[in-house]
């Protein structure tokens, strides 16, 4: 219970829209991003075992995840949804979508998947597996609520935020076991979902910002193709502002060759929101993931905190210094 209340506290009712709050004049104190709590929301998300879609540990850590978000008085809408699967199985889905300070007409869109891969298919040992997550899922969801706390208390001036969980990322077919002519309809469920039936009608962002595998020892985050092609001055501000706070060795100033098929593919190409990832993958085009990826070696001890304090800190300073 400890744990948890370390992960939400403060109820505040924010739905105004402060012209004044925190700006480019704010005192540097609040800047100040809490990585234990982004770890220690992680570890509660890993606890529930694989958030696979159908699970009781995906029911659980979504119910988790809407009371820590309303604890923080964010407006919570929950998109219920049967997607199908590659497989044919129905998968019941749910984005979970937080809005700060909803009167505000200018808003920035932050999301990551907080569902886990049913299988370990990139394992040696044992593929069948479900695996923990704690990158892959958990770690972007882990930022984003220790960001949603100091959202929820020092209102960014004259921005709203709205945060995106989304479901079903990761639930497409292994490669080459389920051939398929049309693989990629079956990736980012939730993203595809969101961004044909908005949370809101007309629902508008500057930008988004997704942030997938943020949480690795030693992560390399290169400027992701999609998301140079779809927001390049987006990428660009949050390059420089990372070179700024000294996180340039994670924040890598180099163009990388491979696409990453992920939920913000979706939000630029249907919803037409330009969107970045913040990835962690190598600059060349095979291989593209790292190591870990969609095995078992993706759990907690792969988490460093100081990868987390790099994408929280670099995230915080453009919402309260340089949002637009
Ligand atoms: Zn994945």
């Amino acid at each position: 219970m400890k744990k948890l209340a370390m992960c939400a506290f403060g109820v505040l009712f924010i739905l105004f829209c402060s012209t004044s709050g925190y700006g480019k004049d704010s005192p540097s104190e609040i800047l100040t991003f809490n990585a234990d709590i982004a770890y220690q929301c992680i570890q509660k998300q890993v606890s529930f075992g694989p958030r696979v879609p159908n699970a009781q540990a995906h029911r659980l850590c979504g119910a988790y995840l809407q009371q820590q978000l309303t604890a923080l008085g964010a407006r919570v809408h929950v998109q219920r949804f049967q997607a199908q699967a590659f497989d044919g199985q129905s998968l019941a889905l749910q984005n979970i979508i937080a809005s700060f300070y909803p009167a505000c007409q200018k808003r920035i869109l932050l999301a990551a998947h907080w569902d886990t891969r049913p299988v370990a298919d990139k394992d040696e040992a044992r593929p069948m597996q479900p695996i923990d997550g704690a990158n892959d899922g958990a770690s972007g969801v882990g930022v984003l609520l220790a960001l949603a706390q100091v959202i929820s208390e020092h209102p960014p001036a004259g921005i709203g935020v709205d945060i995106i969980f989304f479901d079903g990322k990761d639930y497409g077919p292994p490669p080459g076991t389920f051939p398929t002519d049309n693989e990629t309809a079956y990736w980012c469920l939730g993203a595809q979902y969101w961004s044909l039936h908005p949370h809101l009608p007309d629902y508008k962002a500057a930008y988004g910002v997704l942030l997938d595998m943020v949480g690795a020892r030693g992560a390399t985050f290169y400027r992701e193709r999609y998301s140079v092609y779809y927001a390049a001055g987006v990428v660009k501000k949050i390059w420089a502002l990372a070179q700024q706070l000294g996180h340039g060795r994670y924040f890598i100033s180099q163009d990388s060759r491979g696409h990453m098929l992920d939920d913000h593919v979706f939000v630029n190409q249907v919803a037409r929101i330009p969107m970045i990832n913040i990835v962690d993958h190598w600059p060349g085009e095979r291989p593209l993931f790292k190591a870990y990826h969609h095995t078992h070696r993706d759990n907690l001890t792969l988490v460093d905190k100081q990868t987390l304090q790099a994408v929280g800190e670099t995230l915080l300073h453009v919402l309260y210094t340089a949002p637009l």
